[in-house]
């Protein structure tokens, strides 16, 4: 069988080893549009300086699929591979009421003792006879106030999301719950937490105080993983590696000019200039719902997208090492004009890897001028870094953006998904973000992509 697939990303690498799985044999084409493979997860490099920097997820975790977290693993030296204890490797901070919060990344309402907010909060999760869902398309402010009731919700939750998103509460999808990771709120103090943790439904919205002491058996279990020498590109390398030895062949910097859906033909140019066309029997596009309509040629102002929201990153080293086991924290608070800093010390347990990647979402006034500096300051004043001092630094703007969290975009992507289940005969397959509707995270979309090549072979 002859098989091409759109996308040399994680997801497209991933659906090819599915194939050969299913199918040693197969003839597979990986069509590619950038110079590079890996998407997101290519990295950057800076040539001159000999410096590498990751770009949106860094630290990989287990999917809970034991084929595909080998695949994964196996892709990577085993000298080379961090393997984090259940537990570590996704230690998260967060900013909030303007204090580093190095406890954990849910929010610490400890504070509000004796507090209207606290007390409303308290009442509302004794009132509650199940645990509210986070359902994607509904809007943040209704399923926050299912979840925490009114007063937290906008007291709170609004003013903070509304900062980082730039959109009123009413519009923001619960979805950003989910990406910003504030599912729960800190209430109590450890020995209560313990004590009422059997209770699911107080577990599911109320979080330990200090991340650390999580017992183990209340972790999901899935290790986090990393590459320490090469980071998330180590993945991207080690899965080519395999896949051209196996004879698929990858085109990179192609272009396709059009695609034939009855007879499976691609009309593709390539940099250099020439043009060919690739015949297939199956087609897999790995590149998203979006980036699937866009090869179809659909008429996306149809389906009412907001655009994306910019999103940039400032790589840059530091004079002086950040300390702690902080991974990652995030920006949550109107003091912040950034969203998430990486703290590559942490997640490569080399404490003279001086690295953070700080990335920035929406291009208001404030974020504008002198961005990094700000940006640096702010983590001064914190005391997340004792010097803003740098030896390198650089800013870039990633070309697709972060997706606006917005119940709009969610309902725009799931109508689209539904158009193209409708539109696309059987011998195309449709992964990668918005897959299913909604699908965003790496390890959903890995997983569904492996599981659903394995079918498709
Ligand atoms: C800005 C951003 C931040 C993110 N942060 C996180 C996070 O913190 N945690 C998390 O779990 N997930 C995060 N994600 C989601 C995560 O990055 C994705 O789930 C994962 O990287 C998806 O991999 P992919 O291969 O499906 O997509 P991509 O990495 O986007 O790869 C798609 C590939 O398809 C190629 N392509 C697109 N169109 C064409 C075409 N017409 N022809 C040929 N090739 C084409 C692209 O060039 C690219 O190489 C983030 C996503 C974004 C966009």
């Amino acid at each position: 069988m002859n098989y091409v697939i759109i996308g040399g990303g994680i997801s497209g690498l991933v659906s090819a080893h599915a194939l050969l799985k299913g199918n040693p044999s197969a003839k597979i084409t990986i069509v590619e549009k950038d110079k590079n493979l890996g998407g997101l997860l290519a990295g950057i490099e800076y040539e001159d300086e000999n410096l590498y920097f990751d770009t949106g997820t860094h630290i990989f975790q287990e999917t809970g699929n034991q084929e595909l977290d080998q695949l994964l693993l196996n892709s990577v030296p085993s000298s080379d591979l961090i393997r984090f204890p259940i537990g570590q490797g996704d230690i998260c901070g967060t900013v909030f009421n303007r204090n580093l919060q190095k406890n954990s990344h849910f929010p610490d309402l400890r504070q509000y003792k004796n507090n209207n907010i606290l007390k409303s909060i308290l009442k509302h999760l004794n009132d509650l006879e199940e645990v509210p869902l986070i359902r994607r398309e509904v809007s943040l402010d209704n399923v926050a106030t299912a979840r925490f009731g009114k007063e937290f919700t906008q007291n709170v939750i609004a003013p903070i999301f509304e900062h980082t998103f730039d959109l009123s509460i009413n519009s923001i999808s619960a979805f950003s719950l989910l990406l910003t990771g504030w599912t729960r709120v800190i209430l109590d103090e450890e020995k209560e937490w313990l004590s009422r943790s059997e209770d699911s439904l107080y577990r599911s919205l109320v979080a330990i105080p200090e991340q650390r002491n999580l017992p183990r058996n209340l972790h999901h279990g899935r290790r986090s993983f990393y590459s320490k020498e090469n980071g998330s590109r180590a993945f991207i390398e080690g899965l080519t590696k395999h896949l051209t030895q196996h004879d698929v062949r990858i085109l990179n910097d192609c272009t396709i000019n059009s695609f034939d859906i009855n007879a499976l033909e691609f009309s593709l140019s390539h940099s250099s200039g020439t043009i060919n066309s690739l015949r297939a029997e199956k087609v897999i596009f790995s590149n998203g719902v979006i980036g699937t309509a866009k090869v179809l040629g659909t008429n996306l102002t149809n389906f009412g997208f907001e655009k994306p929201m910019r999103h940039r990153v400032i790589d840059v080293v530091l004079r002086e090492p950040c300390d702690g086991d902080l991974c990652y924290l995030l920006g949550l608070d109107p003091f912040c004009d950034w969203y998430r800093v990486t703290n590559y010390a942490a997640i490569t347990r080399d404490s003279m890897d001086r690295r953070l990647s700080i990335e920035v979402l929406g291009d208001n006034e404030s974020k504008s001028g002198n961005l990094i500096q700000n940006c640096l300051d702010q983590l001064k004043e914190i005391s997340f870094l004792s010097s803003s001092d740098l030896e390198f630094k650089n800013i870039r703007d990633l070309p697709s953006g972060f997706p606006t969290p917005s119940v709009q975009n969610l309902t725009s992507m799931s109508e689209l998904w539904l158009y193209l289940k409708n539109l696309l005969p059987k011998n195309i397959m449709v992964g990668g973000i918005g897959a299913q509707g909604d699908l965003f995270f790496q390890n959903e979309v890995l997983e569904d992509i492996y599981k659903k090549t394995l079918q498709f072979a």
